[in-house]
């Protein structure tokens, strides 16, 4: 039960997130040095270098907004995916490069050994920075395919049912999944394989919106159904007759998309109904 609210919380500040179009803080100081320094270059009264390190740092700081609103949202879309991975990737390249500029400048005798340790200690963290948002970019792609696979099956529904067995197999049980069957769901899972349910979607996401899929009051769970506990989950389902869709295989002939559909078959969204 707790995981429904969790999940609806997560999903709210989120929104909240993305509706604040607004500047960081952080961008919007990084922006006025960049301007001052500007016109004082144009005016002859700094360097040109100061202008490219004010020109990266503002770069810089408009990837950790990316970062921000991405690594630890839970609900992203693959192309705002796509975005944090490029974002992570330049945070770790920007330190990277600092590290070894600075090692130039201890070698040359400008710098002291110990300005090394804050650049290093920088170049860790960005690395941190990115294994979150890869940790993050791989759960989103796998409900991406895990939502590709319950979209074939609905073009199969549509189109030529008698090939949909292919695709997954289909138990209506007594057509209701509600909250309280998923709680129970969760922690009869829990207590016999001593482990989390492995839940990849809960209810709606940006990846099933962005699909034009309405997956509110389903839950997706990343279990093969061949496998011991996609087994076991399948057995309790029909127990308690909750509906399920049984994916084995995204496409036929490729090993991705297997899972679990918890509930009935999502409905498309009506643009405007
Ligand atoms: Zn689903």
């Amino acid at each position: 039960m707790l995981r429904w609210f969790l999940a609806l919380t997560v999903f709210v500040c989120a929104s909240c997130l993305w509706a604040q179009a607004e500047e960081s803080p952080q961008v919007a100081h990084a922006r006025e040095r960049l301007a001052k320094l500007r016109s004082l270059v144009e005016a002859g009264a700094a360097p040109r270098v100061q202008l490219d390190k004010a020109e990266t740092a503002l770069a810089d700081a408009e990837d950790a907004e990316v970062l921000r609103k991405t690594a630890y949202s839970s609900d992203l879309t693959e192309a705002q995916t796509d975005d944090m991975m490029a974002a992570a990737q330049r945070r770790v390249d920007r330190r990277r490069q600092a590290v070894s500029e600075m090692r130039q400048l201890i070698q040359q005798g400008v710098a002291s050994q110990l300005a090394l340790t804050p650049v290093i200690e920088e170049l860790d963290s960005a690395r941190k920075e990115y294994d979150l948002a890869e940790s993050r970019a791989r759960l989103v792609r796998q409900m991406a395919e895990e939502a590709r696979a319950e979209e074939a099956l609905q073009a199969k529904l549509n189109q030529a049912p008698q090939d949909a067995p292919a695709l997954a197999d289909r138990y209506d049980g007594n057509g209701t999944f509600s909250m309280v069957d998923f709680a129970r769901v969760e922690s009869e899972f829990e207590s016999h394989f001593g482990k989390p349910l492995p839940v990849s979607a809960m209810g709606d996401t940006a990846v099933h919106r962005s699909l034009g899929f309405d997956h509110r009051g389903r839950v997706d769970v990343a279990l093969n159904p061949d496998a011991p506990e996609g087994h076991w989950l399948l057995e309790l389902l029909v127990r308690d007759r909750i509906p399920y869709f049984a994916f084995r295989h995204a496409v036929p002939g490729k090993a991705t998309g297997a899972h679990i559909h918890i509930g009935p078959m999502s409905t498309p969204y009506r643009l405007g109904g």
